[in-house]
């Protein structure tokens, strides 16, 4: 099966997500395979990201604001339309002469570029969280059926189970977590561990939010909204299993007793490459496992590890805003214990604060999330001075 063109556009190229896509798609071309860059967009990285813009010839970029734009307008030839902000990003969603739009950037303001994306009738490669996390509702309703594909491990393994199980012989899906750094620490240790500890994630390289997130299980949360909104899985559907090793993203317990698996290397790349190259399996691998190597674990998740996993699980089956205020208080509070603000646990604390004095109302449009979505970076601000100094 030979692949057919495909125009791109990334956005939150210079990420950690979107460096490995640029990657992939440079391996690709190079193959003589038929892709195209045509929207790049970043935040402040402008000297990247038009030095990148300039290697893939693209038409359009976006940047974060009016003086990050000038100056990439100073950097690039004049042919290369220079936007900015989340009118520039939604704009870059939506840009004519793309086909797949890979969603990568960082934060609830992907959101905005997902609809965009999604209402342009483009194929949407995600991996940006937020938008199905704080806007599944939005997201589901915006979409056809296959329109997304996920980027995430996790959800990209899925994708390939469920594919071959009919729906009525699915038991539930299990996606796993490495349990990251301070899998095996005592909750009463954790007081005291540093940002560097929660940076140093055992198996898999991100950003900074998303390996803190990892830390606490609060991704893991999020995993378990995205999946049911992206498969439609009932909530006691999904479960979730620690696996140290992330070798096993997925599995699939069917009606018979038989389990189905996803195994692949930590390695991003190729949930990307899957995603950008999808229904289609192009070799060679990025990296290949080890299989006679392998000791593979698992583990029941309990409710007396990781409190915010189960805060944030909770937010997400209320629905409606809920998981929006849930979201920006996580970022609020990552970012306070990165700065060495708050100490480790008050992340899981401050978010069940933040939510227990939410009172989530249904989605209609963006507006009731960005209301949600300031109130309760408010409300973790605040939680953030009282309990700031006990780091
Ligand atoms: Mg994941």
């Amino acid at each position: 099966m030979t692949l057919p063109p495909r125009r791109l556009a990334i956005l939150g190229a210079t990420g950690s997500i979107g460096t490995q896509a640029i990657q992939v798609v440079r391996e690709l071309r190079s193959r003589g395979e038929p892709f195209e860059i045509k929207v790049l967009a970043a935040g402040r990285r402008v000297e990247e990201l038009s030095a990148l813009a300039r290697e893939f010839q693209v038409e359009l970029v976006c940047l974060a604001g009016p003086e990050e734009a000038a100056k990439a307008r100073a950097l690039l030839p004049k042919g290369i339309k220079v936007v900015y902000g989340p009118e520039g990003l939604a704009q870059a969603a939506a840009w004519p002469d793309v086909d797949l739009v890979l969603n990568a950037v960082v934060g609830a303001r992907g959101l905005r570029a997902t609809l965009a994306a999604l209402e342009a009738g483009k194929t949407l490669a995600l991996a940006n969280k937020e938008s199905l996390v704080v806007g599944g509702e939005l997201v589901l309703a915006a979409s056809r059926p296959g329109q997304i594909i996920p980027v995430d491990s996790e959800h990209a393994a899925l994708l390939q189970l469920l594919s071959g199980v009919r729906r009525e012989e699915l038991a539930r899906a299990w996606i796993t977590a490495s349990g990251g750094p301070f899998r095996d620490r005592k909750p009463e240790e954790l007081s005291g561990v540093t940002p560097e500890e929660a940076l140093a994630h055992p198996t898999w390289h991100m950003g900074p939010r998303i390996t803190v997130d990892s830390a606490t299980l609060v991704n893991k949360a999020f995993e378990v909204i995205e999946a049911h909104h992206l498969f439609g899985l009932a909530w006691e559907e999904i479960g979730v299993l620690l696996h140290p090793q992330s070798i096993v993203h997925a599995l699939l317990e069917l009606s018979d007793g038989s389990f189905l698996a996803q195994l692949a290397a930590p390695d991003m790349r190729i949930p990307i490459r899957a995603a950008l190259t999808h229904p289609i399996r192009l070799p060679p691998p990025p990296t290949r496992l080890p299989l006679a190597q392998l000791e593979l674990s698992f583990r029941k998740l309990t409710a007396d590890r990781f409190p915010a996993f189960w805060t944030v699980l909770e937010a997400g089956k209320k629905g409606g805003t809920a998981p929006a205020a849930a979201n920006a208080a996580d970022e609020v509070l990552v970012d306070a214990f990165l700065a060495g603000k708050i100490p480790f646990p008050a992340i899981a604390e401050g978010i069940a604060e933040v939510l227990s004095r939410h009172s989530p109302v249904p989605l209609t449009g963006l507006s009731e999330l960005e209301e949600a979505d300031a109130w309760a970076r408010e409300e973790a601000r605040r939680f953030v001075e009282r309990n700031a100094g006990k780091a």
